[in-house]
């Protein structure tokens, strides 16, 4: 049986990635209701970590400082999103996302003006903005290269204490290598970090995995090992594990499905909550359209069918990612956008999408075709201005950036989320005024 809704709301937030998550959440504390529509976006997928910028110039390396190479962007990304928004409103964005995660019990760490580098499981130095503090000591190993223990899982894939170890090698001293069973899984021939992670909630399993890491430890100051510990309470469990080995705990990003990623899924839901915004994490906006008496009216429904709701709002967020999310469309005649049909900033011609090398330090035109827009992240038409004086677009769906080149994924979308939902509240204020 069909089970059919009926939703009238100031806000509908459409795409639950990083960009609809923290624009929910910066909703949330402006106290606006509103509804998010979609599933979890690329969370299970990523690191964890959120990048700001970490790139000095196309053609160089990573930067230590990415304000200061945020101020020179425009040479490189003329149009780009972080352009619009002021550094303060930026650091505001990052400092508000990671208090509201801190109080879901996901805290985050970081330089106040830098980078900070991150071991991960290729052996290689990642440079990010914030990192979860189960990271921290990561942070602190890879600079200090103290003796340290990589820990190693009989029967996990996606970590090889052995290869790290042979990459950091020349520049590091000591690095032993120790590998246990997981508790209560030796049977299993292959394991999955988000298992061992639920498993790790146990104090049981911790206690378990203490007594069989303890007869590895030698003169090592700090231990190494895949992010596993636990979905909810990461920190309480490195602080218990490293009470009981008595050695300092840190967590090394893998590779997906990522359990750092699925702690931010986890909690973005829990802290959403209790508050004026309504999740609905199973469906997909079906159709939309807007009309200046009912404002914004959409059709959502689950993929089975099962579940349909109808929600008319007055502003809408659009929120749905790039070609992978869905939220662009690319076929023989170019890209499109696939809920309102916006224009789509793009090359000319399909011929014009890539560049001859494949590793051109540039990167590729279309990997900058997305939504323009006007300061408030307005999606403009094609004379320029705004489509609708009450519709909104954050996150990698903006036009102008290459989130993946230039380790931005994150701050873009935290940052127009902020910038589009300050603008959202205003200009709510100033009407219900
Ligand atoms: C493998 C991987 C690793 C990453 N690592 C990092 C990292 O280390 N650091 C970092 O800062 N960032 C990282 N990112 C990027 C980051 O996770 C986000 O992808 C990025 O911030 C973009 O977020 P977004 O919300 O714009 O898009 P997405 O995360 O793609 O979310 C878009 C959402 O919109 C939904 N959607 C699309 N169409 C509809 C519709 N019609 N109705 C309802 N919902 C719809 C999609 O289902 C999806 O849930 C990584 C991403 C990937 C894929």
């Amino acid at each position: 049986m069909e089970n059919k809704q009926d939703i009238h709301t100031d806000l509908v937030i459409i795409g639950a990635g990083m960009a609809g998550m923290a624009a929910a959440v910066f909703a949330a504390n402006r106290s606006l209701s509103g509804v998010v529509v979609g599933g979890a976006g690329a969370f299970e997928y990523a690191s964890g970590l959120l990048d700001l910028w970490a790139l000095t110039s196309p053609e160089t390396g990573f930067c230590k400082n990415p304000w200061q190479a945020l101020a020179r962007i425009s040479k490189f990304y003329p149009s780009h999103p972080l352009l619009k928004i002021p550094e303060t409103n930026i650091k505001t964005a990052f400092d508000e996302l990671t208090q509201g995660l801190a109080q879901g019990g996901l805290t985050y760490g970081g330089l106040p003006r830098e980078n900070s580098s991150i071991m991960t499981a290729f052996g290689t130095a990642k440079p990010t903005y914030r990192f979860p503090l189960t990271m921290a000591n990561n942070v602190t190993a890879l600079t200090d290269k103290k003796p340290l223990l990589l820990l190693d899982f009989q029967g996990l894939r996606e970590f090889r204490a052995k290869f790290v170890q042979q990459v950091l090698t020349s520049t590091w001293k000591k690095i032993n290598i120790g590998a246990v069973d997981f508790p209560q899984m030796s049977q299993r021939s292959e394991l999955f970090t988000p298992l061992m992670a639920q498993a790790m909630e146990a104090e049981q399993v911790q206690d378990k995995l203490v007594a069989a890491i303890k007869p590895l430890l030698r003169d090592e100051q700090f231990l190494g090992m895949p992010a596993i510990l636990g979905i909810n309470r990461s920190q309480d469990i490195l602080n218990r594990l490293e009470q009981r080995l008595g050695i300092k705990i840190f967590e090394i990003p893998t590779s997906p499905i990522s359990v750092p990623g699925i702690r931010l899924k986890e909690t973005f839901r829990k802290i959403l909550r209790d508050t004026c915004i309504t999740r609905l994490p199973d469906q997909r906006v079906i159709s939309a359209a807007h009309s200046p008496d009912q404002g914004f009216v959409l059709e959502t429904g689950t993929p089975s069918g099962t579940h349909t709701t109808r929600i008319q709002a007055k502003t809408c967020l659009l929120a749905t990612g790039r070609f992978l999310a869905r939220g662009l469309v690319a076929d023989r005649k170019g890209v499109t956008e696939n809920v309102f049909n916006l224009p789509v900033d793009q090359p000319t011609d399909r011929k014009n999408w890539h560049g001859t090398t494949y590793f051109d330090p540039r990167g590729h035109a279309i990997n900058l075709a997305g939504l323009a827009t006007d300061e408030n992240f307005r999606p403009l038409g094609r004379d320029n201005t705004p489509v609708h004086g009450n519709l909104y677009a954050a996150g990698s769906i903006l036009a102008g950036q290459d989130w993946m080149r230039t380790r931005s994924g994150a701050g873009i979308s935290i940052a127009s989320a902020f910038q589009a939902m300050g603008h959202i509240a205003s200009h709510q204020a100033k009407t219900s005024a």
